[in-house]
């Protein structure tokens, strides 16, 4: 008689919020927390590292896999964003850890549809927007927020969204997203949600490159090229703890030397390179050293071989 081969672990794969909180529900019963991973897919090794944190923390793990049309405006790549569901299924679908001695794998993959997220309809431009939004006044206008004015109120929306469907115990953000890490901290204070937000560190590859879905957007040079975007920031920190410059005119004007060769040539072009608060993310002039501060950079890079430009960002904390 032929064996009977195990079938492969695949999560469950739900599409309605309705399913999302009956599982919610079986997991209240069964006394298990849960944690929330929120991602817009093409998932890599940065996405899984906030998975595994989830795997080890809660009894049971959801990641939901949604490009959310409110955070894009109507010049950005929403339609053109690599959507690879079937390949971020599989990859979550190995992962496993331990947590108070008992195996832990993704339990849901969540995969709503626009109409599940926005029952109303979200036209990509604001103007012609009605209904019910959350805005983080203050953190969601610098940096990003001044060239990417709607982009936190996307962000903050559609995670306020997903905190109320799922109403997990813990949910895990990236700090390369450090604006995004602030403003969702401040969401979760001012509107009173009963969640612990945990971030975790910035995953690089062996360059250095911050990982991120929009690295699939530049071609092999490109990527090379892009490797300088942290040797910036990690010059910026050696100079301040080594050398102890605190003046940001100073460091700024160092670390851009880093690039300026990119720059020149018109591979690079940089919306800006900041040295803020870490909490309030105000613009320094002069770092205090009892209270560091944040290098966040966003550079603009174009491709060799087909001219499409990316916009990466990046950070490092002093
Ligand atoms: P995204 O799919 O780009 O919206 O990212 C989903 C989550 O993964 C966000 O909280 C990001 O900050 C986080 N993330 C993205 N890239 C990285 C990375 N390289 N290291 C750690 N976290 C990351």
């Amino acid at each position: 008689m032929e064996q009977e081969k195990s079938q492969p672990y695949r999560p469950l794969v739900l599409t309605s919020i309705a399913d999302v909180r009956k599982w919610r529900l079986s997991c209240t019963l069964a006394n298990k927390t849960v944690g929330l991973v929120p991602t817009m897919g093409a998932l890599h090794q940065g996405h899984l590292s906030l998975i595994k944190q989830s795997l080890k923390n809660n009894g049971a793990t959801i990641i939901s896999i949604f490009v959310n049309p409110s955070q894009f405006a109507p010049n950005e790549d929403l339609d053109a964003y690599p959507r690879t569901v079937e390949d971020d299924i599989s990859l979550v679908s190995q992962l496993s850890d331990t947590h108070a001695g008992l195996e832990t794998k993704v339990d849901v993959v969540f995969l709503p549809n626009v109409k599940e997220m926005y029952p109303s309809g979200i036209p990509l431009d604001v103007s012609q927007q009605s209904g019910a939004f959350v805005s983080v006044l203050g953190l969601s206008e610098m940096l990003e927020g001044k060239t990417r004015p709607n982009f936190f109120r996307g962000v903050a929306t559609v995670v306020s969204k997903f905190f109320i469907i799922v109403t997990p115990t813990r949910a895990y953000f990236g700090q390369k997203d450090y604006q995004q890490s602030l403003v969702i901290r401040r969401m979760v204070k001012d509107l009173l949600f009963d969640i612990e937000i945990v971030v975790c560190d910035i995953y690089r590859d062996d360059s250095g490159l911050a990982l991120s879905s929009r690295n699939k957007y530049l071609d092999g040079p490109t990527v090379e090229m892009s490797t300088n975007i942290y040797r910036m920031l990690k010059h910026g920190k050696d100079l301040y703890e080594q050398q102890n410059i605190t003046s940001v005119a100073e460091l700024q004007k160092q670390m851009m030397a880093v690039i300026q060769p990119f720059v020149d040539d018109g591979a690079m072009k940089v919306d800006y390179i900041s040295i803020n608060d870490k909490d309030t993310l105000e613009e320094l002039t002069e770092i205090d050293t009892n209270k560091g501060g944040c290098i966040t950079c966003a550079i603009y890079v174009t491709n060799s071989s087909d001219d499409n430009v990316t916009r990466l960002i990046d950070n490092i904390l002093l």
